[in-house]
């Protein structure tokens, strides 16, 4: 595949136009496509979806909802809003849909504002057990508008404490609580949460961003029958394009829909609507339900592999698509870690562990996922052998032998081209 056949017949014209930009796209494409793409966070989105996201929807305003907006020429846009809502609802077994988010940090803003007011208290997990920036971070409006509480793991097993969790609940009265993370590799008891929300009398609020793809895929239990409301990104495990999504209970609903819009934004990017609507038909296949199971056999794999080389994988191991490393018994730092591996064609992310003693900046650990490794085709076996170029990766400074293991990386990736069907 030449990169001039994947971007289609547009990109010469873009090419004659703009060549510094042209560049980009085509060296970007190099980057995913040679590289190991390890980051939980990321993945190959289908060519279907960025066509979508190529297209003349970019051009079109649609503020409001279908059949209701506040411009004239929305009836083509409002057929594919629309498909989008019913496949959300199907896919998920949910009472209602908002597909308009444009990033999962939307969705929570809005969410936020559907059921608090500044000053009001919110249960979080930790940031530095796990939680996102939305979830309080005192840098994010989260933070600086809401009391936000939080709540962490146990420090034994590293598993959410429900117990502590609950008391604080009680404690501290929230108006909505929060499970769900960035950097949690175990599953979350809904049914638990949800008998902590009815105790209390708060909101239940699972932001789903990272883990909603397995959910999709009926690789994991779900959180939509419990929680008042979820949120979620559409271009992580569920391999759709970059935005959020809410779904909610039907007595939410207008609550939901006026937060959103007009409360936080303005017209929806339809180009984004209408690919989420084909990643929701995508992963209401069989094929991507065994993708979905694929990405938990990788990172249990990949986790398993990396303890084999003598690192610890946080709450014991994972029951998702991503693990967290303890690599404290190699003398590296996360920072380190992250580094050399970039050096050697391994992408992924430095994260601090639970109880980490190192500073956000540095952490004592690293994050590693296989959503779009799986989307590659790549199974156990090349998990073991990325395992094993991580441990040599993270245990050298040595350039040569970094530019060594990247010429091993690019070998097994040019066995797994992207974007070929
Ligand atoms: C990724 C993520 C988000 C934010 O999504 P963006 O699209 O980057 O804004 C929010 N919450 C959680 C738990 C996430 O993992």
């Amino acid at each position: 595949m030449s990169s001039e056949t994947f971007y289609g017949p547009d990109f010469a014209l873009l090419s004659q136009q703009d060549p510094d930009i042209a560049a980009v796209l085509l060296s970007e494409l190099t980057r995913q496509q040679t590289n190991l793409q390890l980051i939980a966070s990321e993945n190959f989105t289908s060519r279907a979806v960025l066509a979508a996201l190529g297209s003349t929807l970019s051009n079109k305003y649609a503020e409001g909802y279908p059949g209701k907006r506040y411009y004239g020429g929305c009836e083509e846009v409002d057929k594919a809003e629309v498909i989008a809502i019913d496949r959300a609802k199907s896919l998920f077994g949910a009472e209602h849909a908002n597909v308009q988010p444009h990033s999962g940090a939307s969705a929570n803003v809005a969410i936020y504002q559907a059921f608090t007011k500044p000053g009001d208290t919110v249960l979080a997990m930790s940031l530095s057990h796990g939680g996102h920036l939305t979830h309080g971070s005192p840098v994010n409006f989260s933070g600086k508008w809401f009391n936000v509480e939080s709540y962490g793991v146990r420090q034994d097993n590293e598993l959410i404490d429900y117990d502590e969790l609950r008391d604080i609940a009680i404690r501290t009265k929230p108006k909505m609580i929060c499970s769900g993370a960035t950097a949690y590799p175990s599953l979350i008891d809904f049914a638990k949460v949800r008998a902590i929300c009815d105790e209390v009398g708060a909101i239940m609020w699972v932001d789903a961003a990272h883990f909603i793809g397995l959910v999709a895929g009926k690789a994991i239990p779900s959180p939509v029958p419990y929680a008042d409301v979820v949120s979620f990104t559409t271009h992580k495990v569920l391999r759709g394009p970059r935005g959020g999504m809410i779904l909610a209970k039907a007595e939410h609903a207008a609550a939901i829909d006026k937060s959103v819009f007009p409360g936080m934004q303005g017209g929806p990017i339809m180009s984004a609507v209408a690919g989420k609507a084909i990643a929701l038909a995508e992963c209401a296949t069989p094929a991507y339900q065994k993708y979905a199971k694929d990405v938990i056999v990788n990172a249990k794999a990949l986790a398993a592999a990396l303890e084999g080389e003598g690192m610890r994988a946080v709450s014991g191991g994972t029951q998702t698509h991503l693990a967290l490393m303890d690599i404290r018994s190699t003398g590296v730092t996360g920072k380190v870690a992250d580094e050399r591996c970039g050096l050697a064609g391994i992408v992924m992310n430095k994260n601090s562990i639970p109880y980490d003693p190192e500073k956000p900046g540095i952490t004592s650990g690293i994050r590693v996922g296989t959503p779009a490794t799986t989307t590659q085709g790549m199974g156990v076996t090349e998990m073991k052998t990325i395992a094993s170029f991580i441990a040599r990766a993270i245990k050298t400074d040595d350039a040569n032998t970094l530019a060594a293991i990247k010429s091993e990386v690019h070998a097994l990736t040019a066995r797994f081209p992207i974007y070929t069907a």
